[in-house]
């Protein structure tokens, strides 16, 4: 039988792997766009003379994508790297890390149902599936259109005055860079459709965002 205490713990290990994880994406992103905005121009004369006017045009769009690559792949290594201290069920062996805060309150697995924590439990499987659907669609109006929502004022604020970004020019995508990396990184994981609109929103300011800095 496991205790609340080892449940933590575990989580807390599995946390100290996924921050640094984030750290390093998103320093080697900045890092990205600090090396294309060095050779940005170069490269699209270089382009607009060799191959044409249309393809220095996509370029910085195509210089840009790279970049979520640069924030997603720290994330899929420290996921996986991060399984070492996954929650399995000593029943069944399935793996229950992501509802750690499930088993906590019900004191039972997800799959098989068995009791696997000591102590009494908290809510039954039933009430907390209800009550994480609350929160969970709280954490999705709130947090992730808070990106685009960001990326718009920004956008809005740019467009009444151009000079006003000037000096932090990135600033115009990457709210929309973000919210577009968190909502599809939360898609992939759960296939969950309610992201999608979010999803939507943040790769549309991001794009309006890019072509506002170029
Ligand atoms: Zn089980």
């Amino acid at each position: 039988m496991l205790t609340t205490a080892d449940i933590k713990d575990l989580s807390t290990k599995r946390v100290w792997i996924l921050v640094p994880a984030i750290t390093v994406g998103v320093v080697a992103m900045f890092a990205y766009f600090v090396a294309v905005a060095l050779c940005r121009d170069s490269l699209v004369n270089s382009a607009r003379q060799n191959f044409g006017e249309t393809v220095a045009d996509f370029l910085p769009l195509a210089m840009i994508l790279p970049s979520l690559g640069f924030f997603l792949a720290p994330l899929v290594w420290a996921e996986r790297k991060s399984k070492r201290y996954a929650l399995i069920c000593p029943e069944c062996t399935t793996d229950l890390s992501r509802s750690t805060r499930r088993v906590i309150a019900t004191r039972c697995c997800g799959s098989c149902g068995k009791q696997i924590v000591e102590g009494r439990r908290i809510h039954g499987p039933m009430a907390f599936e209800r009550l994480s659907r609350v929160e969970q669609r709280r954490l999705l109006v709130y947090w992730f259109w808070a990106w685009p929502t960001l990326g718009l004022l920004l956008l809005g604020y740019h467009w009444i005055d151009p000079t006003a970004l000037n000096n932090c020019p990135q600033m115009l995508f990457i709210p929309g860079l973000i919210g577009t990396a968190a909502t599809g990184w939360a898609f992939a994981r759960s296939m969950d459709k309610r992201y999608i609109p979010q999803f939507i929103a943040s790769a549309m300011v991001l794009c309006l965002g890019i072509n506002a800095f170029w």
